[in-house]
């Protein structure tokens, strides 16, 4: 059994790692790109800033993934605490918000805690991810925090997404934990499964998948981009012409773009993709001369006086993602900013209204903004996987029918599962998608199973 596989990011080198391991050798990997790490690779500037597409920390729920990220990195990594922030009426509230609204001003807090302490409805009842926010958070947390952040996220309207994904995405609220803290001025910080998370001492996260792919290298073929696929003959078309046959595909690009590829699919298959909803991300990176002294991670900012609704001190992730390492003359903010039909931003402004943001939301001053000697802008068309209202009814007709045609769609955009999309998820994806196929096991992650 010939096993293609198109796509070099976590989701495809978790396949062929998995296949390697096994001592399986008849698979091939055909990547786009001259580089592989997918929405996890890094790149440096001519400055020698290094960027990630967006800000990614380590973490995971796998044995399997850890021990791979172990062989990458062996001991070249460093390992932080979350020190996450939220920007909100011109103060900085720990993360999670609502379990540190203390720091609101009076008028606020009141707001958020009459919300909690009147909360109506069932959450198990509520229909959308807009009423399930209601009935957890209440109207004040909801109005200063949950529903312009999550606006700005996503990028679409919240009542067209469902509450399924949520379980450990999203801090829910206890209100004796919340009264707790105010009466104690406690700060309650520990929640999350990235309160602690790794990050590699050199070239960004990328280094990880760089590390991954190297013994695979003989098998990857990068700068090849699938552009057809014929689910008769079993046959992809690459750019340039050639053709390759296989007895199973495994692919990661995104979904709907596979099924527009292949020759031909069913009414009802192309529609269902139709449904499917996405995001587009543009990441500014803003490489500073001088120093910079916050020992924050990355914040998080609902408010509209800025585009972005995240922002890392990426300087703080390693010394060695700024020019010679040298953190006392350079630092580093990567700031991450939706795009989406509802939403639409304007590209060749994006870098001075991140830079307006930043003063706006007083992280930088007009001194600073003088002193950018980097401006780094990548544009991901695909971001997030929207986990809309209709999502797990498109899947349930397009999945099916790709894997009675032979091909295996996973990974953020190939299964398009949010809540399972991340870099520990999406290689797991690709490792149990090879157990199941070679040793019949059934695939946990993608059936929401796992963690
Ligand atoms: C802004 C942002 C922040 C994130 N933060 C985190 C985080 O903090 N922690 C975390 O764990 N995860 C994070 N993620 C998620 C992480 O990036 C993904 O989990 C991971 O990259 C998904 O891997 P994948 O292989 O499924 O897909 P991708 O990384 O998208 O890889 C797919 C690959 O397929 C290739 N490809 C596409 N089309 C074709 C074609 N036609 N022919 C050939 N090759 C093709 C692409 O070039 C790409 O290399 C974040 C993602 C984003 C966007």
């Amino acid at each position: 059994m010939k096993i293609l596989i198109i796509g070099a990011g976590p989701c495809g080198q978790g396949a062929a790692y998995h296949l390697n391991k096994l001592g399986y050798s008849n698979w091939k990997l055909i990547e786009r790109n001259d580089h592989v790490g997918g929405l996890s690779a890094s790149f440096v500037d001519e400055y020698g800033f290094t960027w990630d597409v967006g800000g990614h920390v380590l973490f995971s729920h796998y044995d399997y993934f850890d021990r791979a990220v172990a062989e990458s990195l062996g001991d070249s990594y460093y390992e932080h605490q979350r020190e996450s922030w939220v920007r909100i009426l011109q103060r900085w509230v720990p993360y999670p918000f609502q379990n540190n609204v203390r720091y609101l001003p009076d008028g606020a807090l009141k707001e958020s805690l009459d919300g909690l302490r009147n909360l109506s409805g069932n959450p198990a009842d509520s229909e959308n991810f807009r009423e399930w926010m209601d009935m957890v958070f209440g109207q004040g947390i909801v109005k200063y925090f949950m529903e312009p952040y999550n606006r700005k996220v996503w990028g679409v309207p919240l009542e067209t997404m469902s509450k399924g994904w949520i379980a450990e995405r999203v801090s829910v609220v206890d209100l004796a934990r919340v009264e707790r803290n105010i009466a104690e001025q406690r700060d309650d910080l520990s929640w999350g499964p990235n309160n602690v998370f790794r990050f590699p001492k050199y070239g960004g996260t990328g280094a990880i998948y760089e590390g991954i792919a190297k013994p695979l290298q003989h098998k990857i073929h990068l700068g090849c981009e699938m552009t057809g696929i014929d689910l008769d003959q079993k046959t992809v078309t690459f750019s340039g012409g050639r053709t390759e046959s296989y007895d199973v595909l495994i692919n990661t690009s995104p979904l709907d773009l596979l099924v527009s590829r292949c020759r031909s699919v069913p009414e009802q298959v192309r529609e269902a993709v139709g449904g499917l909803v996405h995001n587009g991300g543009l990441i500014a990176g803003l490489g500073f001369d001088g120093r910079r002294d916050d020992s924050r991670c990355w914040m998080y900012f609902p408010e509209s006086n800025s585009p972005f609704y995240r922002v890392t001190n990426f300087h703080n992730y390693s010394r060695f993602n700024v020019p010679d390492g040298d953190l006392a003359q350079h630092f580093s903010l990567m700031c991450e900013t939706t795009y989406s039909s509802h939403k639409p931003v304007d590209k060749d402004r994006i870098v001075q209204a991140t830079l307006d943001g930043l003063i706006s939301s007083g992280l930088i001053d007009q001194a600073e903004k003088q002193r950018v000697s980097s401006r780094y802008l990548i544009d991901i068309p695909y971001s997030y996987p929207v986990p809309t209202l209709g999502r797990d009814r498109a899947l349930a007709t397009v999945q099916p029918y790709l894997e009675s045609r032979s091909v295996y769609s996973r990974g953020r955009f190939g299964a398009w599962k949010y809540e399972v999309g991340n870099m520990d998820h999406s290689f797991m994806q690709g490792v149990e998608l090879v157990d199941r196929l070679l040793c019949g096991k059934p695939e946990r992650t993608l059936n929401g199973l796992a963690g």
